[in-house]
């Protein structure tokens, strides 16, 4: 589950992680209020960031105004007048795609001064089933541009599963970023700390960039990325509470009431599969087949007529299907029950009429394959049956053609 910036800072703050003072808003008003408040405590220099689920803020643009994901301030007024740029207009960054995300948020923070800006990123290393922490001196920029260039340039720690952080591993690591004397102790301590967090709050991602020495030796977080384990979510209901919906892909959303696993592709060809190795084999199909998957959906172990009519409604929502291929393996799940399911799903009104002109070709194989394929064909329905799935693949490249 991803989180706002402004949340991220919340709970590092909670951890004695160091961070900027900042307040968030979703109005104009509230953003000069915000700035007030700030300026009753000293700050001269703000900065407004746009509260948006991707990064590359500082260096993308908004649709109408073409403003800035970061806006440096120098007064109220100013801050009022970068709230009033970005909210309600779309940012574009790298990270969004074209599309964009709406601004519906903002940060309001301290300007600070930065003598030197670092990246710090800690999540799972798959290959070695261990967390690692990673620094670079290379921060504020593309740090995967660093890992693809100067990879040696980027210096990693791992954690012993069970074990908190060595004090000796945070040290390395503060060390390795040039820190000396003061901003060396305050980077060890910046490195436990954010460790501690990471861990008790099950996040899988933790990625700052830039984290920032200031010229009075001051070690903080500018920026923060965090994500958390979506399954672990259950025992930490104030961060499951941080979830915004509004940021989240519409299609994904309604699939997960269904406890469908999908995601949106851009393609043209739904699918609808069980099981995710084989929902992965079928796109793969899809591609040598000409076409392009427009999702991966996984209905899971136990597909009957519900889960067929809800993984339907939600590929059917995508204008940009132009066929569905179901490739259903009936293990548990026996395959003429499948093949009633679809045969019932295609006759809802609802989802009749949006199948009209979207031919449906459906492979079932496992347990009474042969009955299944026999339903179908009997079926009066746009629906084409297949054996192999070199035949739903043919199928399908002459549906598109
Ligand atoms: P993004 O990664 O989405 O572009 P950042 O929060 O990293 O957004 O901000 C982009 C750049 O803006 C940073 O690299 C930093 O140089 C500058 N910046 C961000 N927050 C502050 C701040 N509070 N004070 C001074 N400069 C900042
Ligand atoms: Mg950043």
């Amino acid at each position: 589950m991803k989180i706002h910036e402004y949340q991220a800072k919340e709970i590092l703050a909670s951890f004695g992680v160091p961070v900027p003072k900042g307040i968030s808003t979703t109005t104009v008003e509230g953003a000069v209020k915000a700035a007030e408040e700030l300026q009753a405590e000293g700050t001269s220099l703000f900065v407004v960031k746009a509260q948006i689920h991707a990064g590359g803020r500082g260096k993308g643009r908004t649709k109408k105004n073409n403003a800035k994901g970061v806006i440096l301030c120098k007064s109220v007024e100013e801050v009022q007048q970068a709230a009033e740029s970005l909210l309600d207009d779309v940012l574009v960054t790298i990270q969004t795609g074209p599309s964009g995300q709406l601004v519906q948020r903002l940060y309001v923070t301290d300007g600070v001064d930065i003598e030197k800006e670092f990246y710090l990123g800690i999540l799972l290393d798959r290959a070695v089933s261990k967390n690692v922490i990673m620094v670079s001196t290379e921060g504020g920029v593309e740090i995967e541009q660093v890992a693809e260039e100067t990879p040696e340039k980027i210096i990693k720690a791992w954690v012993e599963p069970g074990m908190p952080l060595q004090v000796n591993q945070a040290r390395m690591l503060a060390f390795s970023l040039g820190l000396e004397g003061a901003a060396l102790k305050k980077g060890i301590q910046f490195i436990l700390g954010i460790y501690n967090a990471f861990l008790k709050t099950d996040a899988d991602m933790m990625e700052i960039n830039p984290l920032i020495l200031t010229p009075d030796q001051e070690i903080m977080a500018l920026d923060a990325k965090v994500t958390f384990d979506g399954n672990a979510l259950y025992r930490h209901t104030d961060i499951a509470e941080l979830r915004d919906e509004s940021e989240e892909d519409p299609f994904e959303l309604e699939a997960q009431k269904y406890n469908l696993n999908y995601i949106k592709l851009d393609g043209n060809v739904g699918c609808m599969v069980n099981g995710a190795g084989l929902a992965m084999a079928t796109m793969d199909i899809i591609k040598l087949s000409g076409g392009e998957p427009a999702n991966f959906l996984d209905v899971g172990g136990g597909a009957n007529v519900e889960t067929v009519k809800n993984g339907f409604r939600i590929i059917l929502d995508d204008p940009n299907v132009k066929a569905i291929l179901i490739n259903i393996f009936g293990g548990i799940v026996r395959c003429d029950r499948v093949a009633n399911g679809v045969i019932e799903a295609v006759k809802d009104p609802e989802i009749a009429e949006k199948v009209t002109n979207v031919p449906i070709i459906v492979r079932l194989q496992g347990t009474n394959a042969a009955e299944a394929k026999e339903i179908i064909d009997n079926s009066d329905l746009n629906v084409i049956s297949a054996v192999l799935l070199k035949e739903a693949a043919d199928e399908v490249s002459k549906v598109l053609a």
